[in-house]
């Protein structure tokens, strides 16, 4: 019997599988680095796309962000003659010291709030969402370092303000005089949000309630004027730069966080979705670094452990089959 039910379960996962393929296209992601030499050359991409399309349909190829033409020009005439876009990843809001100046984001207090760090030197400094020259800047990058490659579209990363990551102080940014007034405008007056900080502590990040359209239902009125602004000014910022890009003629997609964690870092998934012409949400079950569901979820409880966010936990869904290596690590 099992074996009949095992036979039947493998037809079903083969004939969803062919309804997936039949139906949608894939987009697949080439990480080359950042803007210094490439990891890898266009011969390798060419193939490694070549044998990826024998098994799925590849509808677009998202590459970047090093600093080599030649290597886009002779990606691009493969892909195009395949019908398969190209889109450039390029970084918006970070990571953009390198090619272009830009002013940085500032936590409450002026300060810049501290960078990730991986074993592998990994780090990013955020810029100000709302200075326009910033956005400016890396429009500017485009135009000149991959405006003649041949691309159909961008891939905007970075596209928010430091998480979790930098703290509380990453989560509370930007506070640059430009921010400052156009919170303002929103009806938030960010040295009042700093005053309820310190005297509430991490009781100002206290959530209540979760509604996937509305998100996180803030204790304190002001914290959640804070966020709905934030998501405002942040995404607003990100759909200037999207519309430029439009502009030239170009497909606009997004990354962005996990919805739920996606209000922090200043993404306000309704106003992005009218300037994208897809979302890619960072839904990173087992990824510890930025973005990564668990880990950024635990810096939150890390960084604000007296703010009551929820607590327990349900396992899903049989405990019968659930293997006893996974139930003890919960007991650790
Ligand atoms: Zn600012």
């Amino acid at each position: 019997m099992k074996k009949i039910a095992f036979f039947v379960l493998g037809l079903l996962a083969l004939a969803s599988c062919q309804t997936r393929q039949a139906q949608a296209g894939y987009i697949v992601q080439v990480s080359l680095g950042p803007w210094n030499a490439p990891a890898y050359s266009a011969g390798q991409i060419i193939s490694r796309i070549d044998s990826v399309s024998n098994l799925i349909p590849v509808e677009k190829v998202i590459i970047g962000w090093s600093l080599e033409k030649d290597l886009y020009r002779e990606v691009g005439e493969y892909l195009h003659g395949k019908g398969i876009k190209m889109l450039c990843w390029l970084p918006v809001f970070a990571e953009t010291e390198e090619v272009c100046e830009s002013t940085p984001a500032v936590d409450l207090w002026g300060r810049i709030p501290g960078n990730f760090n991986l074993t592998s030197g990994e780090a990013f400094r955020f810029n100000c969402p709302s200075d326009p020259a910033n956005a400016a800047a890396i429009v500017a990058v485009y135009d000149r370092e991959f405006g003649d490659c041949g691309f159909d579209g961008v891939f905007l990363d970075r596209i928010r303000t430091q998480s979790f990551v930098g703290g509380v102080s990453g989560v509370l940014s930007c506070g640059c005089a430009d921010c400052v007034a156009r919170y303002a405008a929103e009806g938030v007056d960010l040295e009042a949000v700093k005053a309820a900080w310190e005297a509430e502590g991490d009781a100002f990040l206290s959530v209540s309630g979760y509604a996937p359209e509305t998100g996180f239902t803030f204790v304190n009125p002001l914290a959640a004027d804070f966020f709905r602004a934030k998501g405002h000014i942040v995404s607003n910022g990100v759909a200037a730069v999207a519309d430029s890009l439009r502009s030239r003629g170009l497909e606009v997609g997004m990354d962005l966080f996990a919805p739920f964690m996606a209000p922090f870092v200043g993404q306000d998934y309704a106003i992005l979705a009218q300037h994208a012409d897809f979302v890619k949400p960072m839904l990173y079950r087992k990824t510890t670094a930025p973005a990564g569901m668990g880990f950024e979820y635990e810096l939150l409880r890390t960084s604000a452990p007296g703010a009551h966010g929820f607590e327990g936990l349900v396992l899903s869904w049989n405990i019968m089959e659930a293997p006893e290596a996974h139930i003890a690590c919960l007991g650790q």
